[in-house]
């Protein structure tokens, strides 16, 4: 028999770790699996999850640029992916229809609170950018506890449409970028843009690093350094990648996959050695 199919589709994707993650966290359970890395342009990547499916694909990740494009496709959407308006995880139904999720929010929390042991309730909490993740993790940072979300993106329209999607203005409201200067210290300054994985720098003021302030990047690897750096010169208590939270949104969709939860820490650090 044939093992069960998976992908992760993107655009670029040769760079993701989604294959080497699921294939060692199918190996606890003693499970075959094929999961393979599809590059699907923008404009093909309807066909392409569809042609995937329709050949028997069970599950597949979603990343970028095609989130949005994902929670379009799918038949139904989970309370976290139509909130967000984004899927980064899309299932097979018996019927044949295709069910969309997001994880990212969940595995960014889970990453700082259960493998950090960093409770977030009444953090003041900063979010740089308002992209598909910036969307993805929004609203769990609330659901945590934060106080207050501070909302800053470099085109203000889409920090100001994401504050109104979330609906709370005494905590979750925006500044405008140019303004980071004079808004204060934060406890949690979370990067949720893409500038590192652009290689663009991106220049933040030390002031915005509270006494007891976390600094977490979203992404991870090279991309996510000059932001370390910058928390570290700032002498913020924690600076953390997002190597962690990448693992546990590929536990969540392997879990509504196969129904079992897999650990996450020794494939953490397997790859934090093999990054080292
Ligand atoms: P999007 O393209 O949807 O959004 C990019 C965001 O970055 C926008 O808010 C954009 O602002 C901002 N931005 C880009 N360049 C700059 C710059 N030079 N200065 C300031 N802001 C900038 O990307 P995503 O939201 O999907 O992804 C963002 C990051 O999160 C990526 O690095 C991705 O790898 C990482 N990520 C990590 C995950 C994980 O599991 N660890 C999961 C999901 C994402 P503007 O609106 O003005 O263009």
């Amino acid at each position: 028999m044939n093992p069960t199919q998976f992908a992760v589709f993107g655009h670029p994707i040769g760079h993701s770790l989604s294959p080497r993650i699921h294939q060692a966290f199918a190996q606890q359970f003693g499970l075959a699996l094929e999961y393979r890395a599809i590059d699907a342009p923008p404009a093909d990547f309807a066909a392409a999850v569809r042609a995937f499916f329709a050949a028997g694909g069970a599950g597949a990740n979603v990343t970028l640029p095609h989130k949005a494009a994902a929670f379009a496709l799918a038949d139904q959407c989970s309370p976290s992916a139509s909130r967000v308006g984004t899927a980064n995880v899309l299932t097979a139904l018996p019927d044949g229809r295709l069910a969309a999720h997001n994880t990212d929010g969940d595995g960014m929390v889970r990453d700082i609170t259960e493998r950090h042991g960093v409770d977030l309730r009444g953090h003041t909490a900063l979010l740089l950018g308002a992209g598909g993740a910036a969307r993805g993790v929004a609203w769990n940072l609330l659901d945590a506890g934060v106080a207050t979300l501070t909302i800053v993106n470099r085109s203000p329209a889409a920090a100001d449409a994401l504050a109104d999607a979330i609906g709370e203005p005494a905590r979750a409201h925006t500044r405008y970028w140019q303004d980071l200067a004079d808004i204060g210290s934060y406890d949690l300054i979370v990067n949720a843009t893409s500038a590192g994985v652009l290689g663009v720098p991106l220049p933040l003021p030390f002031s915005l690093v509270g006494a007891r302030a976390l600094c977490y990047d979203l992404s991870y690897g090279v991309a996510a350094s000059s932001f370390l750096a910058w928390a570290k010169a700032a002498d913020a208590r924690y600076a953390f990648d997002g190597l962690g939270m990448l693992l546990e949104t590929a536990a969540d969709a392997f879990a509504l996959w196969h129904g079992q939860r897999p650990e996450t820490e020794p494939v953490y650090q397997l790859l934090r050695q093999a990054s080292a």
